[in-house]
């Protein structure tokens, strides 16, 4: 059983220190217990800050520990009737080939509904963030205006479909004209914007002249900020996260546009997908039937190598090489 481990924390980017590779024999199932065999690993941005020592809403990954990961896997030793051996299941599995559970906070993976990678993203905890971030947090309505940073990724590319369906005005950003047309061409998204073609304070103004009603952030900093200059009145701004700070060795400068929340009785609010765990079955239900009927587009990018992979799949995120749910399968 390989394991990937927390080796030293990293100040910034993650690099070749940052994890090492352990090897242990495969875990038995006590009473009570499943063993599964991974097949998916779960590389997530979320997963940068969890190396920090910081105060956060979850505490850090200890240096040694197996770093903590969602992933799909089969079971491949049951003493839990509830779990029998081949049962696709999505867990806290952990960056490894491995895992032994009791069954805490294990969904069991319907593949007929939709592939185990789909499980990860849309069907997974991107898409439910997408679904309680912009329903919840920023309470969108039909015939809002709605913008969404970091758009072409996992939980982007589902809250701009969501936003589609609830009949909104739907304009993302991305990076590269090709992630950009794909959002407007095979996702629906009204307007696309390319942040890497410089500030999006024009193009924005142009896509929304009359401002923006939504802004779901996945990525802050400049965005941001350009963001809150067109707000509407009475406009929601959801924090869905900051990836563009997440590798920066200094905090990144305060949003400098933020009296536009005092001037249009805006508001701003974080929110953490974990606080909705009792509300997950409203949000199953309807990206279940979303995806069921073909309305939402589940996107992933599958790829293939070994555990030994996983360090440099996740680095993928925070380069833009990935479109849709990134995903690490080595099974
Ligand atoms: P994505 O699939 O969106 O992957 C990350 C994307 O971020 C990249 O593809 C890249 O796309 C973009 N990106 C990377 N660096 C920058 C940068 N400097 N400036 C602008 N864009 C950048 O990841 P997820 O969908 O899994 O996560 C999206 C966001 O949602 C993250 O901030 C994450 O932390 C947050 N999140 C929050 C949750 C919560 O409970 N609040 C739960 C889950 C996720 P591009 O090519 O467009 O640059």
């Amino acid at each position: 059983n390989r394991q990937i481990r927390l080796a030293a924390r990293p100040t910034g980017e993650i690099d070749e220190n940052t994890f090492t590779v352990t090897e242990e024999p495969i875990p038995q199932p006590s009473a009570g217990e499943f063993v599964v065999a991974v097949d998916y690993v779960s590389v997530d941005p979320a997963m940068r800050g969890w190396l920090d020592d910081v105060p956060s809403y979850i505490p850090p990954v200890g240096i040694g520990e197996v770093m903590r990961a969602h992933a799909v896997g089969t079971v491949v030793a049951s003493e839990n009737d509830k779990y029998p051996v081949d049962t696709v299941v999505s867990g806290p599995f952990g960056a490894q080939e491995y895992a032994v559970s009791d069954g805490h906070d294990i969904m069991v993976v319907d593949t007929d509904l939709a592939p185990a990678p789909t499980w990860l993203g849309a069907l997974g905890f991107p898409g439910m963030t997408a679904y309680f971030g912009l329903l919840d947090v920023a309470q969108t309505k039909p015939g809002d205006t709605v913008l969404i940073s970091g758009a072409a990724g996992a939980v982007g590319s589902v809250a701009g479909q969501i936003a589609k369906l609830m009949g909104c005005r739907v304009i993302g950003v991305a990076g590269g004209e090709r992630k950009c047309s794909w959002l407007t061409d095979e996702l629906g998204f009204d307007a696309a914007i390319d942040y890497k073609q410089g500030s999006i304070g024009r193009p924005l103004r142009a896509a929304a002249p009359e401002g923006v009603d939504v802004y779901f952030d996945n990525v802050g900093g400049d965005i941001l900020n350009s963001a809150l200059a067109q707000l509407r009145t009475h406009a929601r701004v959801a924090i869905c996260g900051a990836i563009s700070g997440y590798n920066a060795t200094t905090p990144p400068p305060g949003p400098s546009r933020y009296l536009s929340l005092l001037i249009n009785r805006a508001s701003m609010a974080g929110f953490i997908i974990f606080d909705y765990r009792r509300r997950y079955p409203e949000a199953q239900a309807a990206l279940q039937a979303w995806i069921r009927s073909g309305q939402i587009t589940a996107a992933e990018q599958v790829e293939k190598g070994d555990i030994t992979a996983f360090g440099d799949t996740l680095a993928m995120l925070f380069s833009g090489a990935n479109t849709g749910k990134l995903v690490l399968q080595i099974r």
